[in-house]
């Protein structure tokens, strides 16, 4: 073992001991039962939808135990960390009404809440690892640990850092002097404990009793001395800032179940509390036959701005996301949902399927539950980021949205299953406003023509239309308008008679009509007509006529 002056001189003189850091931050005064949950983003430039889902989880918990759910970030590696992808997670997280009790902005008695400003603290803890001999310096260079991870391939055995391949577990202090005098870099490596032969157990808050190798790998605790700031490993930090922030829950996920036997073991090397774990099933996606996990390089929908820049609207996906983790809160109507408690014992083992389809239901079923009023008010929103144009229409006309949003929707029995997610809002109601409506300017217009109705008849049934339009409330005696116009041009009264005797008719009903719906909307489908040029005006659904009327 390294002499204490040895250990002591690798750090600064002023480090404080353990206890300082114990006193500043106690125990927390919370009722009996509060959980203390956190969530760890990495700033790395992704914000994965499976965060928001584990942080929903996180935040649910926590509040409703009466206890804390924080925030830490998590940027011990370096080379991972991407500008401004801190302020990205927030505004992510913030658009699902996520917000932390305690964060790197809003603060608390338990912070930095940030990896990178606590160098001081883990270099307390690794000293004092260093001096009662739970921890050592490893000067092994790349290449030895790659011929050392070679070695063991070639005689099948585990590959890691440990026991005799350890070489610098039980080296001679007069050896490591040498290096250190040198200069040489190294890495400060937990010991394991030597009987690895014993089993870990633990219980997790979903999976229940688990067991598993315990861990024989002397794990990197703090990363190469020739790195400032000296930055812990994911192991190492877990431990401390966990224990110091005095979270007693911590949900993550499952991929890190096979790390629980290594943080025992630093835990008790620390004299830690042992602390429950909730491993968290990822969300997988089906592809072919088979489930993946939900894919940050394949599926654009892993991404939680793939949810922001579509609009899809956030009480839908939270609603969404709170079913896949607890099936009983998909049952439910969505606000009911939404105030329901998760339960960690409910959550699956298997990772739930991220399924669009049933979100896009469960998003329409929400918007058409809204009122035009609410439905606005969202559209603008989403414009503001991500569509200037739509907005500065939208605010030039405020009434006509509000009336293009209340057809067949305000008081309707049935409202309109139109709107997924708010950036659908121009391809669907933009033909209500003159700035966005793809005029029809001739009768040779694409749309037109594929009626196959005659170019003069077009024009004919368009004059007669126009000049006798009257503006009507009653739907049927708007509608009997067009059967009129084309009663008296000739057309069928219904396909059938058409079909009958295609030659005898320049076209049925349907065509007459989707003559003037295509003039007014611009498509061939659309809501009720008449409603519509009730929002429109009589003047404005007259001028829609204007390049059908011919010379
Ligand atoms: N920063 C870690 C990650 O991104 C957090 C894991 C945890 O919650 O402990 O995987």
């Amino acid at each position: 073992m390294l002499d204490r002056a040895v250990i002591d001189a690798l750090f600064p003189a002023d480090l404080p001991e353990p206890e300082h850091w114990e006193q500043r931050y106690p125990a927390r005064e919370l009722p009996e039962g509060a959980l203390v949950t956190r969530f760890g983003p990495s700033p790395t430039g992704f914000v994965h939808i499976g965060g928001v889902y584990v942080a929903t989880i996180d935040q649910d918990v926590a509040r409703r135990s009466g206890g804390r759910y924080l925030v830490r970030v998590e940027d011990t590696d370096r080379s991972r960390e991407v500008e401004g992808a801190i302020d990205q997670f927030e505004r992510g997280f913030a658009y699902f009404g996520l917000a932390a009790d305690e964060d790197i902005h809003r603060g608390g008695d338990y912070g930095p809440y940030q990896q990178s400003e606590r160098e001081q603290i883990y270099l307390t803890y690794v000293r004092h690892l260093l001096r009662s001999g739970r921890a050592y310096l490893d000067f092994a260079t790349k290449d030895e640990l790659a011929a050392i991870t070679a070695r063991q391939q070639a005689t099948k055995l585990p590959t890691g850092y440990y026991g005799s391949w350890a070489i610098w577990r039980d080296a001679e202090p007069a050896d490591v002097q040498a290096k250190l005098d040198a200069g040489d870099p190294y890495v400060v490596r937990f010991r394991a404990p030597d009987d690895t032969g014993a089993r870990a157990r633990f219980t997790d808050a979903i999976r229940g009793p688990l067991e598993a190798e315990a861990n024989r790998n002397d794990v990197v605790i703090l990363k190469s001395s020739d790195q400032s700031p000296r930055l812990p490993t994911y192991h190492f930090a877990h431990a401390v800032d966990d224990h110091l922030m005095r979270v007693n829950l911590v949900i993550r996920g499952d991929e890190w179940i096979s790390s629980v036997p290594v943080h025992q073991q630093l835990f008790d090397a620390l004299a830690f509390e042992p602390i429950t774990y909730a491993h968290i099933a990822p969300l997988m996606k089906q592809e072919g036959g088979s489930k993946r996990k939900l894919s940050k390089r394949k599926d654009p929908e892993a991404s939680v701005d793939f949810y922001i820049e579509s609009g899809y609207p956030t009480k839908a996906v939270l609603y969404y996301l709170r079913g896949l983790a607890n099936g009983r809160l998909a049952e439910m109507p969505l606000d009911q949902a939404l105030s329901e408690p998760i339960n960690l014992d409910e959550c699956g083992v298997a990772g739930p399927l991220v399924d669009l389809v049933k979100l896009d239901d469960i998003s329409a079923d929400h918007i058409a539950t809204l009122s035009g009023a609410e439905i606005l008010s969202e559209v603008r929103g989403w414009a503001e980021r991500f569509d200037p144009a739509l907005l500065a229409v939208l605010d030039a006309e405020p009434d006509l949205a509000l009336r293009a949003l209340a057809v067949e929707r305000d008081g309707a029995e049935n409202p309109r299953k139109d709107l997924k997610k708010w950036g659908e809002f121009r391809a669907v109601y933009g033909f209500f406003f003159p700035q966005l409506h793809a005029a029809v300017e001739s009768p040779d217009d694409e749309r037109i023509t594929a009626l196959g109705v005659d170019r003069d008849v077009v024009q004919a049934v368009v004059r007669d239309f126009v000049g006798n339009y009257q503006q009507l409330d009653d739907g049927q005696e708007w509608f009997q308008q067009i059967r009129d116009v084309a009663a008296k041009h000739g057309f069928a009264k219904n396909a059938k008679e058409l079909k009958k005797n295609p030659e005898g008719f320049p076209g049925s009903i349907r065509e007459a009509s989707q003559i003037i719906r295509i003039a007014i909307t611009g498509s061939t489908r659309s809501p009720d007509l008449h409603s519509i040029t009730q929002a429109l005006g009589r003047e404005e659904t007259l001028g829609r006529f204007a390049g059908l009327v011919g010379e």
